[in-house]
């Protein structure tokens, strides 16, 4: 079920079936002080278990995919990009780190002896990326009300996106929700660890307030998400 966080803020629990679930975020920015449209940030597996659909139905007063202005993808992993199938054509952009948008474009070739590279260059020709409009997104750029922050090691590029003044970051998997706080991610998932390491303290410094954090996987942290990403921050 769709849980609110804040304002127009939902998280939708997409996903097959725990723990493999993953989830993805819509934000209803059309409120009185708002840019007027409606974000959804990731997007869930190919097969989600309830569906995006589903959830989206679910939230609030309900929302059917044609109310989806844009796509924010934090990175190029099955389980945040499976559901862009539902944005083929041209319509919706969809914002994608600009690292990671030259993998999914087959104009980067991850490392071969990686095991993540590997995944990816198999991933890429079993599930090819669906013919989407791919808005590549640079660090420090902004969309609507969000900004982006380049924040690799989990995918080369892996993008934050905070929105300032709903106060939510949106950290797919950067960080993972654990305990009421905040974690990395497991290596075995990820590309260089201590290059997200070194991600998370370059984001704690210079990030903003924010109040809730909200993750691809474990539980959001609602309130002094700031302070618990600073406090990762001095752990890693
Ligand atoms: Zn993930």
């Amino acid at each position: 079920m769709p849980r609110r966080l804040t304002g127009g803020v939902w998280l939708l629990d997409l996903g097959l079936v725990e723990p493999v679930d993953a989830y993805a975020y819509l934000v209803d920015d059309t409120g009185a002080a708002g840019d007027g449209t409606v974000t959804l940030v990731d997007t869930g597996l190919f097969l989600n278990r309830p569906t995006l659909d589903d959830e989206l139905a679910a939230a609030g007063e309900g929302y059917t995919l044609a109310d989806i202005d844009r796509v924010l993808v934090t990175h190029y992993d099955l389980d945040h990009v499976g559901g862009l199938r539902a944005f083929t054509g041209d319509r919706v952009p969809v914002y994608v780190g600009t690292a990671d948008a030259a993998l999914l474009a087959g104009e980067d070739d991850p490392p071969l002896l990686h095991h993540k590279g590997l995944f990816h260059r198999v991933a890429r020709r079993v599930w090819p990326f669906p013919d989407v409009r791919v808005v590549p997104i640079a660090d420090g750029e902004a969309v609507g009300g969000f900004r982006a922050y380049h924040t690799p090691g989990h995918n080369p590029g892996h993008t934050v996106y905070v929105h300032e003044r709903l106060g939510v970051a949106f950290l797919g998997d950067l960080v993972w929700g654990a305990e009421g706080g905040l974690t990395t991610p497991i290596w075995l998932d990820s590309y260089d660890m201590e290059r997200l390491a070194a991600s998370v303290r370059d984001l704690a410094g210079r990030v903003g307030e924010f109040e809730v954090a909200a993750m691809g996987h474990g539980d959001p942290v609602t309130a002094g998400g700031a302070a618990a990403l600073t406090a990762l921050a001095e752990q890693v």
